[in-house]
């Protein structure tokens, strides 16, 4: 479904019922709006319930000066009109209080985006707005003028956030991933000192993959339609838990010994469907499709590991505040996390796009799950099941450990113990 297609009253509801989901906002905060082609600008209502919002509640103030809808408009429609008269480029906002970057707006630090490369694709510099009343002509000053210097992102100090977009669903991935970057700093500082990107290493990512030469599939073989379903609803279901955002991680799954299936690159993880999904043979991917970005690595992995058919790669908050850290995530403390997970490496960034033979050996049935520095949760199976659950694990162990450390010091369990592990599990 063509997101941009819909009208705006449907792409506001959308998108306030994701963010209120998700806890990005209570029921009585945060506010969107569409500047729409007419210069209609669309916005949510105050004083309405935002879990249970419908296109009818929506508010609509003309290009006239009308205000249209049977409510009031948000009481903070004052900032939106002030950022769309000084950007012309933005024709949506996002503004919402989630828990992870107000605690940076009271304390009046930004969220690093630089912690991993697609972060800061997304979200760029962030800016900071200062302090004024809610509702204020003062505050929709301080925040267009912060977003006139070119920003997208932008912190208001003791308030929230407002990212902007071209459209509502970039302005939403933009506060999605900001607060995958708070969330995941909160929880990286308890293990050390957060690592974060250099502008090489950034640039790195953003050159392009060079394209794969396509083919066109003649057929399409039973187990490998079960596999798009396969993959669909573990993205979904990835999505719905946090272990992924609607623009980054990956599935592939194994389809034969020439072929696999892909995500595409840039698709919304939430509303992924079987057709999205990219066949890819000998190298060659299905025509007219955009596999993602971590084709090759997948494509090496499945080629020096037989017993492996299926890889994800994901950034979920908890795991991932050990790869943005160098911290080793130890599995040794819960025997279910050592069964299923094993030692978990941790591999250098960069070698995702130089040396994808080097992550390739760093999987073994020893060590089926690793975290990649700076760039993600790396977990492979022997079915698309065996790899989700070994995400899910890795996250669970990773917030049980970072849970554990303000309670006191944290006790593994001994060698014998795990040799009693290995010898009952194989
Ligand atoms: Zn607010």
């Amino acid at each position: 479904m063509r997101f941009d297609l819909l009208h705006p009253r449907e792409q506001l509801v959308q998108i306030m019922d994701r963010i209120y989901r998700y806890g990005l906002t209570t029921t009585s905060g945060g506010n969107l709006s569409v500047l729409d082609e007419n210069g209609d600008l669309w916005i949510t209502p105050a004083a309405v319930d935002k879990g249970n919002l419908l296109p009818g509640d929506i508010m609509c103030l003309t290009a006239d000066g009308q205000v249209l809808g049977p409510h009031k408009p948000s009481s903070e429609y004052p900032f939106h009109q002030a950022i769309y008269q000084k950007r012309r480029d933005v024709r949506a906002l996002v503004h919402a209080h989630s828990p992870a970057l107000v605690s940076f707006s009271i304390t009046r630090q930004l969220p690093d985006t630089r912690i991993i490369p697609q972060a800061h694709h997304v979200c760029g510099q962030v800016g900071f707005a200062p302090y004024a009343l809610p509702g204020s002509e003062q505050l929709g000053e301080n925040i267009a003028y912060t977003f006139a210097q070119g920003f997208d992102v932008v912190l208001l100090e003791n308030h929230g956030a407002v990212t902007a977009g071209s459209d509502l669903l970039t302005a939403f991935q933009r506060l999605e991933t900001l607060d995958f970057c708070a969330r995941t700093q909160i929880q990286a500082t308890s293990l050390g000192p957060v690592h974060t990107l250099s502008n090489e290493q950034i640039a790195r990512f953003e050159e392009r993959p060079s394209p794969l030469p396509t083919f066109r599939p003649v057929r399409h073989s039973s187990p490998e339609r079960a596999l798009r379903q396969q993959i669909c609803h573990m993205v979904h279901r990835a999505y719905e838990q946090r272990l992924m955002t609607s623009t980054e991680g990956t599935v592939s799954a194994r389809v034969d010994r020439e072929r696999f299936l892909i995500t595409p690159y840039g698709i919304d993880r939430s509303h992924l469907e079987i057709e999205d999904i990219v066949l890819v043979e000998n190298g060659r991917a299905e025509e007219g499709k955009r596999p993602s970005r971590a084709t090759r690595l997948h494509e090496v992995i499945y080629a020096e590991h037989a017993d492996v058919h299926c890889i994800i790669t994901a950034q979920s908050p908890y795991a991932m505040a050990y790869a943005v850290t160098g911290q080793p995530l130890d599995s040794r403390t819960i025997p279910e996390s050592y069964v299923v997970l094993r030692n978990v490496p941790l591999v250098p960034h960069g070698q995702q796009y130089d040396a994808p033979e080097k992550i390739s050996a760093a999987i073994s049935p020893k060590s089926p799950a690793i975290l990649i520095r700076n760039d993600t949760v790396l977990t492979t199976g022997a079915s698309v099941h065996q790899a989700f659950d070994r995400l899910e694990v890795a996250d669970f162990t990773a917030f049980s450990l970072l849970n554990a450390l303000p309670i006191g010091p944290l006790v593994p369990i001994g060698e014998a113990e795990v040799e009693a592990l290995e010898a009952k599990f194989g």
